[in-house]
């Protein structure tokens, strides 16, 4: 392999690796985790990150998007029973 293949290969794992990093970071997770992890093992990373379950979950009182471990809301301030 002459380097320009090496840097395109990494190119390209950094360009795929972007696809599981955006859909982590839609999901509430870290993107610069997933762009590493996608980059690195993308076969393994792109399923994982598709089939996890999204770390948000919907206020009942005001519908915004806030953290499943959340106890109260960060938009309208009430609390939240733990399920
Ligand atoms: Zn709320």
């Amino acid at each position: 392999m002459t380097s320009e293949q090496v840097v395109f290969y990494i190119l390209l794992a950094l360009v795929l690796g972007l696809l599981p990093a955006i859909i982590g970071k839609i999901k509430g997770y870290s993107f610069l985790v997933w762009w590493f992890l996608g980059a690195a093992f993308f076969i393994i990373a792109f399923p994982l990150v598709v089939f996890i379950s999204s770390d948000y979950k919907k206020c009942p009182f005001c519908s915004e998007k806030i953290k499943k471990s959340a106890t109260v809301c960060r938009f309208c301030q009430r609390e939240l029973s733990l399920k």
